[in-house]
């Protein structure tokens, strides 16, 4: 479903037909233009031909039921994967890949180490949406969050990152507010500077991961083209400019970053720059993808023990559908089994 080409296809109509058919496609979610029964029925026929809206994937289910994983197929055949997370209180948050691939290469990360094929389209980008949104209105539901956390670096896709955003909150697109919308990025300066440009204020994460460069560069390659200092500067003039809070991703990994000089250096580098109100950190288990342990739990307490003594605010990530493997970093070219074929 390709919005501009929507558009194109109802060049021609009075002006209202496209306000009317986005409205069937984002807020009726109808997943064939036949049952479109407001438009003509030629006008019908020509969208059926034009603007499919068929989505080709094939879903997985975690055990736990706290994730589902789609295997979306793309017209030119590449396979992306994304990911619903059911919370407990009910909210849906969907994590959407912004890449095939990423060319970014982290080694803690499956996505990173499938190598990169091709960055999406904003329609790619808002096709995932729409895979779940039709599944939750079944059971009367809708997505509540959307964050850019699956395949990819947000930032190396920016214009259409930033198109797909503006739809995703657009009263006539899915509609769902720019604070429920967040964007991780391993740290491409350049994207952090040009988003606190944005009039639409959505949330920005950074992939932090270490505390200084010489083991930043170990785990994160991209470090040596933005080190730490030049991401804080960037990260520090756009909570400045925009006053929004800022949250910094640390996978914790067992034996690598995790001592306890780790969380002090961390907790320091934080305070250096960030008052409490502008910055926190997010403590995120290592979903394992080859050669990394995940730290144990007593070792992420301390850790998170230690930065919370220095007024340093921490959060713990949940981590959904490791089993599906559908958790951080995990999702890679479509590797399922589970080949059970759906055209939604
Ligand atoms: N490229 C962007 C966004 C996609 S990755 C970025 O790096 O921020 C989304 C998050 O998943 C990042 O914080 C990333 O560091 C994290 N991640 C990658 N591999 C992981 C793994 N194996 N376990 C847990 N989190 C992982
Ligand atoms: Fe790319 Fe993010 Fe994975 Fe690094 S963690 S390889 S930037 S998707």
């Amino acid at each position: 479903m390709d919005i501009n080409l929507l558009k194109e296809a109802l060049k021609g109509e009075p002006a209202y037909r496209f306000k009317q058919a986005k409205d069937l496609v984002f807020k009726q979610l109808i997943e064939d233009w036949s049952v479109a029964q407001g438009l003509p029925a030629g006008l019908r026929e020509k969208l059926k031909k034009e603007i499919p809206l068929a989505i080709a994937a094939e879903a997985v289910s975690s055990e736990s039921k706290d994730a589902d994983k789609a295997v979306i197929v793309l017209a030119d055949g590449v396979r992306i994967e994304t990911v619903l997370m059911r919370h407990k209180d009910g909210r849906n948050t969907v994590c959407v890949s912004s890449q095939a691939g990423c060319p970014m290469g982290c080694v803690f990360c499956a996505t990173g180490k499938s190598g990169f094929k091709r960055n999406l389209t904003v329609s790619e980008i808002v096709l995932q949406l729409l895979f779940f949104a039709r599944r939750l209105k079944i059971t009367n539901e809708r997505i509540d969050n959307v964050v850019f956390m699956g395949m990819g670096e947000p930032f190396l896709n920016y214009d259409a990152v930033m198109e797909a955003v503006r739809l995703i909150n657009s009263k006539s697109g899915f509609n769902i507010g720019a604070r429920h919308i967040s964007i991780s990025t391993v740290g491409v300066v350049e994207g952090i500077e040009k988003l606190a440009k944005e009039p639409i204020q959505v949330n920005l994460a950074i992939s932090l991961h270490a505390s200084n460069d010489a083991l930043r560069s170990r785990i994160v390659s991209a470090n040596n083209k933005y080190p730490i200092g030049d991401i804080l500067w960037a990260v520090y003039a756009y909570a400045k400019k925009t006053n929004r809070r800022v949250m910094f991703e640390y996978i914790m990994i067992d034996g690598v970053n995790d001592s306890d000089d780790d969380a002090r250096a961390l907790a320091a580098l934080i305070k250096k720059r960030f008052s409490l109100k502008l910055a926190f950190i997010n403590l995120i288990t290592y979903n394992p993808t080859g050669e990394f342990k995940p730290s144990s739990r007593e070792r992420v307490r301390k850790f998170k023990e230690i930065i919370d003594r220095e007024n340093v605010e921490t959060t713990e990530r949940h981590r959904f559908g490791r089993e599906i493997k559908a958790a951080c970093g995990q999702l890679a070219y479509g590797s399922s089994n589970n080949k059970k074929m759906k055209n939604n």
